[in-house]
């Protein structure tokens, strides 16, 4: 099959493209790189199957394709809210888009949503039902308020022109490729950790979330694609909960790091809790993450710490 990754060179989706191609697809890569790298595809540059498009959703783009995942959208707090403008843009156009494309050339289109749908969540762990606790007007909400709207968008195009759609909803992922700067969790602590930094614990760290292994999210993620008559939305993330303040101990132990936990103030709207109940997935595509996250964590800090290491020489 002909497969497009919008934000292919982003850290899930140069995970998704090495995947495809391995299967065996033709895998076209789009992406604008505002937080995507060349690097993080580098590696598939040579194959005869894999081509790399620069482009920005927020523009229209015809392409001949079967299947389209649409991954293009900065995730991490800091990038989201550095322009939040383009941020929604690229939600809400960049989905209309895509949709339009989807419709033109019959093409089935999965949404990468997310576990910010539901918000600060007051129903816990979180189910596919729950219909989430959003601020409309916060920092957050350009990126919460644009994955709910491009899921309505799914959900229309789907009724009303018969879009073959699946939505999945992402939470909290991790492992190689994330970048250096990314200001998420996972790369901000390991690699203060490796530089023997503090690591800045937001609040008193007493907030959850769950962490799932990039590998264990991109089974999830082919396994809906392909999964007949299933529009979602289905949670994909792995249950393992841990408080932000066990999860810097972890670090420091892992990396063997001498760094101190510092705090820093909670940023506004930040969920208090997050834990996906990944039951439907299980029922609905026989999935559940296999990858422990001392393994994971192991897998990551060799990443950074490799980088690290490339960078200083
Ligand atoms: P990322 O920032 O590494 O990847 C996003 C990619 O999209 C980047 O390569 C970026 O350059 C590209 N992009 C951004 N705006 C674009 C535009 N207008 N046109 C074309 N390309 C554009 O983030 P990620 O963690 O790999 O996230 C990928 C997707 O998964 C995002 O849609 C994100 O919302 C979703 N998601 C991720 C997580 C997570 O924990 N990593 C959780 C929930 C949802
Ligand atoms: N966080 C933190 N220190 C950091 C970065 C993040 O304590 O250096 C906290 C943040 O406040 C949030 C959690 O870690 O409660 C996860 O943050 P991240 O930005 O990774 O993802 P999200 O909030 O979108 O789940």
């Amino acid at each position: 099959m002909r497969v497009l990754v919008t934000g292919g060179a982003g850290f899930i989706g140069s995970h998704l493209c090495e995947r495809l191609v391995l299967d065996g697809h033709d895998v076209l890569c789009l992406d604008n790189f505002f937080t995507g790298s060349k690097r993080n595809i580098a590696h598939l540059l040579g194959e005869s199957r894999f081509e790399l498009i620069r482009h920005d959703i927020t523009q229209p783009i015809l392409l001949e394709v079967d299947r389209i995942y649409n991954l293009a959208c900065p995730a991490s707090p800091i990038h989201y809210q550095y322009n939040p403008v383009k941020t929604i843009k690229t939600s809400v156009l960049g989905v209309i888009h895509m949709l339009g494309l989807a419709k033109r050339v019959r093409a089935r289109i999965l949404q990468a949503s997310t576990s910010e749908v539901y918000g600060d969540p007051q129903v816990h762990p979180q189910t596919e039902e729950y219909w989430g606790n959003v601020n409309p007007i916060g920092l957050r909400s350009c990126y919460d308020e644009g994955k709910r709207v491009a899921e309505t968008l799914m959900m229309d195009y789907h009724r009303q022109n018969g879009v073959d759609v699946r939505i999945i909803r992402i939470f909290n992922t991790y492992g190689p490729r994330m970048a250096l700067n990314d200001g998420r969790v996972v790369s901000n602590f390991i690699v203060q950790a490796l530089r023997g930094e503090d690591l800045t614990v937001y609040g008193k760290g007493e907030q959850t979330r769950s962490f799932c292994f990039v590998t264990d999210l991109v089974e999830g993620m082919t396994r809906m694609m392909e999964c007949e008559g299933f529009a979602g939305p289905v949670n994909l993330g792995n249950p393992a909960e841990t408080t932000i303040l066990e999860f810097a101990e972890r670090i420091i132990s892992l990396t063997g790091s001498r760094s101190k936990i510092v705090f820093r103030p909670l940023p506004a709207d930040d969920p208090q809790q997050r834990q996906p109940d990944i039951s439907l997935a299980g029922t609905r595509l026989g999935w559940s993450p296999t990858v422990d996250v001392e393994t994971g964590l192991m897998q990551t800090i060799d990443y950074f710490a490799t980088l690290m290491k490339g960078a200083a020489s």
